[in-house]
């Protein structure tokens, strides 16, 4: 079983607690359930999407005492929510040679425990390193996420060097700061340096399948953490000045089926940004973000980097 530190020390005044994970695990759902259980509380699993520390299934919060967010750091002030962290262990002396000398580091909340211990370490091989605290959502120096990158902004690093895995972050890394990035995965050990260009490609390709479309559908949803409701109606206005018909499509998770039957030429995603990066190929009509939309109505000069301050 992954070792969770459930805060029972947090559920003094607590009858029946609701538990929510991120579907990659879930299958651990049985046994903390049976471990709660066992110290006497009454048990509630969500069987709702948990994307991030944005998805938060308030419903529940209905039918139990307080809600116990499995494997995502804070990022929203929800009363009776309590978040239960997820670190992974690995060791923090990783053997990289990069040609730069001034790195900043940044990693994933499942990884960044060890942040610190990195840099130390680093530092002892000569590397100048920055650890940035970023603002907003984000809780620990270092922490990046699919929709933050302020651990970065004031950056004065040659190179940009991510610890985790996949290269989602690491190429949001490079888009938003335009530097070098190296992505080290601590698990396998491997070093990667990350090329941005396809995913920028891929990008301009699909904003310019939406260029002479004139019917938008903007997606808010309504996960507590996500909506952004004002963006929505900014661009909308925004676009109806450009001539372009807007309408706001207001929904919870934001898949391909929920859009099936709607008729809009192509939609603008203010919900998470991983869903118009990451799900590109599921969508069957184009799927922007805030930025390339007031790029394509010529607003700003480039497609940029959505994120959610
Ligand atoms: S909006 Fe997306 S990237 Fe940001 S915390 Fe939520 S799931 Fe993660």
């Amino acid at each position: 079983m992954v070792n969770f530190q459930i805060p029972f020390e947090m559920l003094k005044s607590v009858k029946k607690v609701g538990i929510q994970l991120p579907d990659g695990l879930k299958r651990h759902a049985f046994e903390i359930a049976r471990e709660i259980e066992s110290r006497g509380f009454e048990v509630l699993i969500s069987g709702e999407t948990s994307f991030g520390a944005c998805d938060v299934d308030t419903s529940i919060l209905e039918e139990v005492d307080c809600l116990l967010h499995f494997a995502h750091t804070p990022i929203l002030n929800i009363d009776r929510v309590i978040y239960v962290p997820y670190f992974i262990d690995y060791d923090p002396k990783i053997e990289i040679e990069v040609p730069e000398r001034k790195i900043a580091l940044i990693s994933t909340a499942q990884y960044v425990h060890k942040l610190n211990e990195v840099a130390e370490w680093l530092r002892k091989k000569g590397y100048n390193v920055e650890v940035r605290a970023g603002s907003g959502r984000v809780r620990y120096p270092g922490q990046v996420l699919g929709c933050n990158y302020s651990v970065l902004r004031q950056s004065e690093a040659e190179a940009v060097v991510f610890i985790g895995d996949g290269l989602f972050h690491a190429i949001g890394a490079a888009i938003y700061t335009k530097k070098k990035v190296y992505a080290f995965n601590p698990i396998n050990r491997e070093l990667q340096e990350v090329d941005a260009e396809d995913f920028i490609r891929k990008r301009y390709f699909v904003v310019s399948k939406c260029a002479g479309k004139d019917k938008v559908g903007i997606i808010v949803s309504s996960k507590p953490g996500q909506k952004r409701i004002e963006v929505a109606r900014r661009l909308k206005e925004e676009g109806e000045k450009k001539g372009i018909k807007a309408h706001i499509i207001y929904l919870n998770n934001v898949r391909p089926e929920e859009l099936y039957n709607l008729s809009y030429d192509f939609y603008v995603n203010t919900a998470c940004p991983r869903i118009s990066y990451d799900d590109l190929e599921r969508f069957e009509m184009p799927v922007i973000t805030p930025q390339e939309f007031e790029f394509l109505i010529g607003k700003r000069n480039d497609i940029g980097l959505d994120e959610i301050l």
